[in-house]
């Protein structure tokens, strides 16, 4: 049970933000800059509640399907919704005007509909690009080397505004093995700023998870990502 067996999704929440502030401050960071998205797959309305009053009000969800009656449902609460999984092309339309943030723009397909749809539906929808840094074949993302080249031709896009990176590192038992990644990722997130690209903003980084937060902070993680260490083991 992740060791969190009794403790309220009150009490997590504290923790993880005392655990945000710590990092953030030991690396010289204004603890301001750093905010947690509650990831909320397979969890209830009721949990996603609890944690709502105890304080979260950034939201990320990975399904469509899913994350459609979860916004409903909570439709009276201050929350902001992120989109954070893999999202298809056919999907987009379903989701414009939902979700503050999309993390997880792979590919500049996926940009080019993000754009049209938002056009079409006449808002602005921010961004943020998703990095392949592990390099693996099984994982989504835009390969490293090619980004700032193709940055350059999505920014163009006027209906899609380019906030930042987000990258899902590979799995690592130590969450110290995941931070030559989160530096990988920051480093490129510079690369990027450092050609000024009109349109182009590299002020957010998406990166750590439960296992690995407080190291992704410690890099400059502007957004982390955390669900098992606020609801506990996901058993699907
Ligand atoms: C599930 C998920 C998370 C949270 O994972 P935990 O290990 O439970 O904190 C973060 N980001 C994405 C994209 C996810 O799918």
């Amino acid at each position: 049970m992740n060791g969190f067996t009794g403790e309220s999704i009150a009490v997590r929440v504290r923790g993880v933000l005392s655990n945000i502030r710590a990092a953030a401050e030991k690396s010289g960071r204004d603890p301001s800059r750093v905010q947690l998205i509650a990831a909320t797959k397979t969890v209830s309305v009721e949990r996603i509640r609890e944690g709502v009053d105890a304080g979260l009000s950034l939201l990320g969800e990975n399904r469509v399907q899913e994350a459609l009656p979860k916004i409903e449902a909570l439709a009276r609460t201050q929350v902001r919704w992120h989109f954070i999984g893999q999202l298809q092309r056919r999907k987009v339309r379903s989701i414009i005007g939902l979700f503050h943030l999309i993390h997880s723009v792979d590919s500049v397909e996926l940009a080019h509909e993000i754009d049209r749809r938002a056009g079409e539906a006449g808002l602005v929808q921010e961004v943020l690009l998703e990095v392949n840094v592990g390099g693996e074949s099984t994982k989504a993302g835009f390969r490293p080397d090619d980004l700032v080249h193709l940055v350059a031709t999505m920014a163009p896009l006027t209906h899609l505004r380019i906030k930042g990176l987000m990258a899902i590192p590979p799995p690592t038992v130590e969450a110290e093995s995941a931070r030559p990644y989160f530096i990988q990722i920051r480093e490129l997130a510079q690369a990027v700023a450092a050609e000024t690209i009109p349109g182009v903003m590299m002020d957010e980084l998406s990166m750590g998870m439960s296992n690995d937060y407080a190291v992704a902070v410690e890099e400059g993680a502007t957004l982390v990502r955390v669900g098992s260490a606020i609801f506990g083991a996901r058993h699907v």
